[in-house]
């Protein structure tokens, strides 16, 4: 295809017709666009923008350009809820097993965590005998018969994307909302679902820092979901501080085991609970969100989302014996540092980007794709905003490679933790909800 006439009219600011962009992603795909000239569109994208239609033709061509997965027709509705990453977000995690239990189908198809955000996978590959990488026809084999899936997508799943976001990644294209909003929602539209509940972040650790960007990032992916036919809805919340207390592959999964065990901590069951109430209205199974978050807790103090989570585990090759014992260990890592307030008072700042900072320096994340994870290092215990500390409390407990490397970690974190006289106001963790 000529592909420099579309490089040349997005510099310009002009619309793209339809078949020029799925021409292009084709193309892009079948490798006849090369790399240098595709940089210069994203770039071209990233300073002119897309509008809605020239978005939407872009994302379901990005779908088509491989496997979509079909489920077959069954009573139980299609859902799935996406984060744009932060740091200790193991949502997916207690979820996915709970929306089975409520009686939703679950194929739940996650990524490898960059830089200070986790991955959903990386999680996961810290579980004794777990297998994120399926065939399509496990996939919906598994989804089938225990309602839910956690995995990595299939080589066939939508290769444009896997082209064009590592092009993004090494020409700071990254940040233009058409291009997230293709990226993701092609992805997901990819799973054949009814419904998608997005948990957009915003704040010190997140990927739009701010809230009216976040709100924008939002709006532009519920109202494309909907034109293609997902109930779509979107919870914009803080990533100014980790969610949880735990931030670090396997010891996020023991906090995930402990919210699916019916304790855990209070914004991440919070969160857990509102993703499920909202999927549950998008879905007609709640009339209200009072009733959504009510069915939702319910099921969780049923103890039925933990016995799911164990069957979804057997299903992807986990050995539950060593799953049971790798929790009962108090830690995995080699050293363990434990970091005390010097002050009694209030936490009034627990910093997500440094803390994500640190755990990517304990090897726990990835300076770039190539690196090697270690699951076990991370931190857990984190104090939470406006928690009362006393002189001497546990602020932190750092689990590294070495004890050098923890008490170095300790060190940063104790920066990054500050405690004041007076409680500080902690704003409501969901601060708004777009649909
Ligand atoms: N996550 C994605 O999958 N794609 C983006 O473009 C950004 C975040």
């Amino acid at each position: 295809m000529q592909f420099l006439p579309l490089i040349e009219a997005k510099r310009e600011g002009r619309v793209l017709a339809p078949d020029q962009i799925s021409e292009m992603v084709r193309a892009f795909t079948a490798g006849e666009i090369p790399d240098y000239q595709m940089a210069a569109f994203l770039m071209a994208v990233c300073f002119r923008g897309l509008d809605p239609g020239e978005t939407r033709i872009l994302t379901l061509s990005m779908r088509d350009s491989g496997e979509v997965l079909t489920l077959p027709d069954d009573p139980r509705p299609i859902a799935d809820k996406h984060s744009t990453g932060g740091v200790g977000d193991k949502v997916s995690l207690p979820l996915a097993p709970m929306l089975a239990c409520l009686g939703f189908r679950v194929p739940m198809i996650s990524g490898r965590g960059l830089g200070i955000t986790g991955g959903t996978l990386d999680k996961l590959d810290s579980i004794p005998g777990f297998r994120t990488l399926l065939s399509a026809g496990r996939i919906i084999d598994v989804v089938q018969q225990t309602g839910c899936v956690i995995c990595g997508q299939t080589d066939r799943m939508v290769p444009a994307d896997r082209k064009l976001y590592a092009l993004r990644d090494a020409t700071a294209t990254v940040p233009s909302i058409p291009l997230i909003v293709a990226s993701i929602l092609s992805k997901k539209l990819a799973e054949d679902l009814d419904a998608l509940v997005l948990d957009v972040k915003f704040g010190a650790a997140a990927f739009m820092t701010t809230l009216n960007r976040a709100r924008e990032l939002a709006s532009a992916m519920v109202n494309l979901g909907r034109e293609c036919g997902v109930n779509t809805r979107a919870l914009l919340t803080s990533m100014d501080a980790p969610l949880g207390r735990s931030a670090g592959n396997w010891l996020e999964v023991k906090e995930a085991v402990d919210c699916l065990e019916n304790r855990g901590p209070d914004d991440l069951r919070g969160l857990v609970i509102d993703c499920a109430a909202h999927l549950l209205i998008q879905t007609g199974k709640a009339a209200s969100i009072e009733q959504g978050r009510s069915l939702a807790s319910g099921c969780l103090a049923s103890g039925a989302p933990r016995r799911k989570w164990d069957e979804m585990l057997v299903a992807q090759g986990a050995d539950l014996a060593a799953v049971e014992k790798k929790i009962a260990s108090a830690t995995t890592a080699k050293a363990v540092v434990d970091l005390t307030s010097p002050s009694e008072g209030f936490v009034s700042v627990c910093d997500a980007r440094v803390i994500g900072e640190v755990v990517r320096d304990l090897e726990a994340g990835r300076l770039t794709k190539d690196s090697i994870v270690n699951y076990e290092n991370g931190v857990d215990a984190l104090a939470k905003p406006g928690e009362r500390v006393e002189k001497g409390s546990l602020l932190a407990r750092v689990h590294g490679s070495t004890r050098e490397a923890a008490e170095a970690a300790a060190v940063r974190i104790a920066a990054a933790i500050k405690i004041s006289d007076n409680p500080p106001s902690v704003p409501s963790f969901v601060r708004e909800v777009i649909f």
